[in-house]
Order: structure tokens, then sequence, then C-alpha cells
């Protein structure tokens, strides 16, 4: 059957964030963060975090339709299940006909962060002959990883390749912008375009998420609309630009009063770090409102939400903030790119247990 309508529409895939489960002995509401655009039958996913593929079967999308995938960083909650989607997916993209599917992401880092002024010796890195790999590696090597699997279904059962069914690549910053992943991990700079085809235009930005880097907002332009998406990200003047007059924003937040909760009364190095990260690479509730507000969006989605846990009340502050359409999606929620079309799009597919 052909989707003829090429009304788009973003379908909340998975909206926490952070590498955690947020398991609380309930099922689990909010599963990694992963976002899906639809475009008629087409879609495209932006990011990888944990339960994907569930989500994309749950949301009735088929993998067949899959033309992209964009990861905004290399963050393991945006990445987790990347292996899982290719591996498990190939099975579901038996009957894909044409070009592979892409996949964007960031590049090598190129050298470790500077060691953390807290650390008492210099901690040892992961892979040292290849402590900070990009995108395209990243993705053959978690292949690799899966040879013995693979090479019995390619080789006996005569199954596809994902290296045949994906084809990765990095994004490549323009040169002259002063990026230096420790340096310079966010200069100002307009955003650029990294693909293009028929139904859609998608650019980039360098986003504030130290020391990760580097670290992307996307927006995907359609004809019946743009949607943006911040990826991780302190605020920061780029994301404002990338967000520019946008139909819809997906913005992330924290609740910092959960951070101040987990690490202000303790005083161990590890924790003194990682409550540092949190302030200097995230956004809180209200910042993420006012981005969207100066960014003259006229639609504002929060997610990856950080606790993936907390009372909805907690969100529900970005409305005072913003005078647009706010959404508090949960997963699996779909959001029409203009609100308008929200009379005459598909049902929600809002299915809670
Ligand atoms: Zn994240
Ligand atoms: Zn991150």
């Amino acid at each position: 059957m052909t989707n003829r309508d090429l009304t788009p529409r973003v379908i909340t895939l998975g909206t926490a964030g952070g590498p955690r489960w947020w398991g609380s002995g309930q099922p689990i509401r909010r599963s990694g963060i992963a976002t899906a655009i639809q475009v008629g039958d087409a879609f495209y996913l932006v990011d990888c975090g944990h339960g994907v593929g569930r989500r994309i079967n749950e949301a009735g999308l088929s993998l067949g339709n899959l033309r992209g995938v964009f990861l905004t960083h290399l963050h393991s909650d945006h990445t987790i299940d990347l292996a899982s989607l290719a591996v498990f997916g190939l099975y579901e993209m038996l009957e894909r006909t044409g070009s592979p599917v892409v996949l964007m992401g960031p590049g090598d880092r190129g050298m470790l962060p500077p060691v953390s002024p807290r650390a008492a010796v210099p901690p040892r890195p992961v892979a040292p002959e290849h402590p900070t790999p990009g995108t395209a590696r990243m993705f053959d090597t978690l292949m690799a990883a899966h040879a013995t699997d693979l090479n019995d279904r390619i080789i006996d059962s005569l199954r596809p390749s994902p290296l045949d069914l994906f084809a990765a690549r990095d994004i490549e910053i323009p040169e002259g912008v002063g990026y230096h992943p420790n340096d310079a991990p966010t200069p100002r700079m307009a955003p650029f375009e990294i693909y293009r085809d028929e139904l859609v235009t998608v650019t980039a930005t360098l986003v504030e998420h130290p020391p990760i880097a580097p670290a992307f907002g996307f927006r995907f332009e359609t004809a019946g609309g743009s949607v943006t998406i911040s990826g991780d990200t302190a605020p920061t003047p780029n994301m404002i630009e990338l967000a520019r007059d946008t139909d819809l924003l997906l913005h992330e937040a924290i609740d910092f009063d959960f951070v101040e909760s987990i690490y202000a009364h303790r005083t161990d190095d590890g924790s003194r770090a990682s409550r540092d990260h949190h302030y200097k690479s995230h956004t809180s509730v209200r910042d993420a409102a006012r981005i969207a507000a100066r960014a003259g969006a006229r639609q504002l989605a929060l997610h990856h939400l950080v606790p993936g846990t907390a009372d909805d009340d907690v969100w529900r502050a970005a409305a005072d903030e913003f005078d647009g359409l706010f959404h508090l999606p949960d997963d699996l929620d779909v959001i029409p790119l203009r609100d308008e079309d929200a009379l005459v799009g598909s049902p929600p597919l809002r299915r809670r247990a």
C-alpha cells in the first residue's frame, strides 16, 4: 500500500535521554532517544537510542522505507541500538531495492578530550589505537564485532550484508569555520547542507555539548514544513539560527533539580566531574523554551528528557516561557510539522499502557 499523503510528521520513538534504562520496577515509559520524520511512505531516523527497533515496529513503520539515519553525536544513549537496527533490521530489509540507507554522523574526534582537572591520575583510554572513532568506523567496528553471526547468515543463508544495506559516512564540517574539538567545539557558524533527496533537505550546525565533539543539531526541510532537532546541547546561538522560524523544534531538556539531588551531597571527584558535565552540556526546561521563542519556532516539543522518570509537571514549566504550541510527547506520539495538519492528518499513535 502506498501512502500518497505527503503531510510530514514526527513520531517520537524514544523520549528519554542519558545512558540509563530509567527503570523503576514498572514497565519503562520512555525508551532511549530516537525520532522518526515521516514523509509519505519514506522515513528518516535521528539517533538510535535504546529500544529504537522495537519502537519502529510499534509505530508501524517499515524498515524497507527507511532512507537515512542521522546521528547527532556519538554518545551511547544516541547510538546504543544502531547495531541491533542494522543486524535485526536485515530481516526487514530483504525486499528493499535501490540505494542503501544513508547513515551519517560525526567524524573522528581526532584527539582525546583534556583530562579532567579533578583526576588524581590520568585515566587509561579504551582502544588507545583508535580512541575516538567517527560514525563510519563505528559502524564497521560494530558489524565486525558481530562477524560470526553475520557471516553465518551471509554465507550459509545467503542473506544480505548490513554493509551493503547501509552506507555509513562521516559528516564533514565546512572548512574555515574555526572548529577544533577541544579549543573551539562550537564556533558561530551558518547551518550547512548534509543531505538532500526529493522529499527532504537536511542541514546541520555545531552545537555545544563538550567534551564530545563534534555534536550536531539537524533541520529537516520538507514541502510541508520543517522540523529542527537540537541534539544534546547547552544553549548556543547556533541552535537559534538553525531553528529560525521552524515549524517544530524538538529540544532536549534536563531537570537540574534532579542533577542536584544526585550529586549535591557527593564530594568524590567522579561525581563532581559528572555534575560539571551536565551544567556545561545540557539545557534547562525554561532555557529550552526561551530558545524556541527566540528562534520563532511555531511549535516546541521537549524530548531527550533527563531523568526519564520525572513527573510531567517538571517539563510543563516550559509552557510558561513559550507562546506557541507546546508538546510534551510520550514515546510513539505523532506531531504534524504544521499544527493545522493535526486536523487532517492521521490520528495520533499515542499508545499508553
Ligand atoms: Zn544524550
Ligand atoms: Zn550526549
